[in-house]
């Protein structure tokens, strides 16, 4: 059980970065920052047996005592910085939301998201 999740997730992670077309060592880097010390969970949604959106927090990098807060969903996502408050940009913060719904969703449901799904990843511009 533990292959699988491993090998769902680091598929999960490829397509990531084909959709939103930044090197997978730029996604995995996204990935390996989600610990309990630097993302926390604050609501998710559920409808059914799946989890259609979530809200999180997640502390910056450069100044470690500023979270950004952040919702994700199937009809789009906001993140309280400034890439995607004033830029309106796909900000890193929001990549964190979407790696922490894949896992949340395996581990919960044992069913990833479907990134397909989530248009606003394939159209809106990047700040990563
Ligand atoms: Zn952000």
């Amino acid at each position: 059980m533990q292959y699988q999740i491993d090998d769902q997730i680091k598929n999960f992670l490829l397509a990531l970065s084909r959709v939103l077309d930044i090197r997978i060592e730029k996604v995995l880097d996204l990935y390996f920052y989600v610990t309990p010390e630097t993302v926390r969970i604050v609501e998710i949604v559920e409808r059914g047996s799946k989890i259609v959106g979530l809200r999180l927090a997640v502390r910056s990098r450069k100044k470690p005592d500023v979270w950004y807060y952040v919702a994700v969903g199937e009809y789009g996502a906001k993140c309280t910085c400034e890439g995607n408050t004033v830029g309106g940009k796909i900000c890193r913060h929001i990549i964190i939301g979407v790696i922490t719904w894949n896992v949340l969703s395996l581990i919960k449901h044992g069913e990833g998201i479907d990134l397909s799904k989530l248009t606003w990843l394939y159209t809106r511009e990047k700040d990563v």
